[in-house]
């Protein structure tokens, strides 16, 4: 699939729930009205689109959500989706987690083909956790992420930088990561969605944390790639890696990959613009069968968009767009 500006899209992730057991301050509105279960697809139904965009040629599938792992019977998906690898065009399932049930899962995430995830935790204080997240406990994500170490999978720790809240943490993060093997990648908070006070007094430029960070470490450029809009740099006291994700002081649209399917079947060909597809019409209609699904993928794909334009700053603009980040999974 190449889009109007000449972008190949490999990349497809899917959020398998709107709903999530934490309230990040940043992410989500404290009282939150969440889909009913009716319109949300069933995990066939999701697993019969993510096949046609492998059909298409995507080779990365990443689960997000909301919270991916409190969508009922969703290892039933994992394992369908991990069955694929090899001989399809799919190279790896991977997926994104705050990590609260990681350590009931990580066993069957290796067995069914996971061999990395993502576990968001913003900070290692677990009061500042708890304040970030509203009421979550840093002690059972913890015993999470060291459970899917066991398991034998690849953790990458995201941490969303935050004024006031996580910003003088990051020396201990990036040594706590090195310690364990974990590589560490920070992301800048984007404008989406309505949230509990001010944008601007939390938006935190991660060029002015990666200069902070050099005072204490050497920061080797890396050409790492996940494939995603990190740029990371080799951590040489630790061996560690450190990634950075600017989409507001650096946007990295030229090199976009991916794009984003709700539970709902909506596809987002972008974080930042509201224009999408919807693709659950055309999966639920009999007669168009899977020649019309594909065809309304490549659609949507014919409208990819050129790239966002986030901004935050204080001359009190509405979010770039509405939906919050739980919506598309970031
Ligand atoms: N529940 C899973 C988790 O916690 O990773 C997956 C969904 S969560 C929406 C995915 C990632 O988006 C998390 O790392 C979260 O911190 C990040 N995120 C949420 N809202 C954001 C925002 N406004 N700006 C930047 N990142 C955000």
């Amino acid at each position: 699939m190449i889009d109007p500006f000449g972008r190949r899209v490999s990349y497809l992730r899917v959020s398998v729930t709107d709903r999530c057991d934490l309230r990040c301050t940043y992410c989500m509105a404290e009282d939150m009205t969440f889909l009913p279960k009716s319109e949300v697809l069933s995990l066939e139904e999701m697993d019969r689109l993510c096949g046609a965009f492998v059909g298409l040629g995507v080779a990365k599938l990443r689960l997000t959500g909301g919270e991916t792992l409190v969508r009922r019977g969703v290892m039933q998906l994992v394992r369908s989706l991990g069955a694929r690898i090899g001989s399809t065009a799919l190279r790896e399932v991977t997926l994104t987690t705050n990590g609260t049930q990681l350590a009931r899962f990580a066993d069957e995430l290796f067995a069914a083909g996971v061999r990395r995830i993502n576990v968001s935790m913003d900070t290692l204080d677990p009061a500042a956790f708890r304040a970030a997240t509203r009421w979550g406990d840093l002690a059972k994500v913890q015993e999470g992420i060291f459970a899917a170490k066991r398991a034998g999978l690849r953790v990458k720790i995201n941490a969303v930088a935050l004024k006031g809240v996580n910003e003088h943490e990051f020396d201990r993060m990036l040594a706590w990561c090195g310690e364990h093997g974990f590589d560490l990648c920070l992301i800048e908070t984007m404008p989406m969605g309505e949230v509990a006070g001010e944008r601007a007094d939390q938006y935190l430029p991660l060029s002015l944390v990666r200069e902070r960070l050099r005072a204490n470490w050497t920061l080797d450029e890396s050409d790492h790639s996940t494939g995603g809009p990190a740029r990371y740099h080799d951590v040489r006291e630790t061996g560690a890696r450190v990634g950075f994700i600017t989409p507001l002081t650096h946007n990295f649209c030229e090199s976009c990959n991916r794009v984003r399917l709700t539970c709902t079947g909506t596809l987002y060909m972008c974080l930042g613009q509201d224009d999408a597809a919807d693709l659950r019409a055309p999966l639920r209609d009999a007669e168009l069968g899977e020649e019309g699904l594909r065809l309304a993928i490549l659609e949507a794909i014919s409208r990819k968009p050129k790239g966002h334009d986030f901004v935050i700053d204080r001359r009190g603009r509405a979010p770039a767009v509405a939906r919050h980040m739980s919506v598309t999974g970031g």
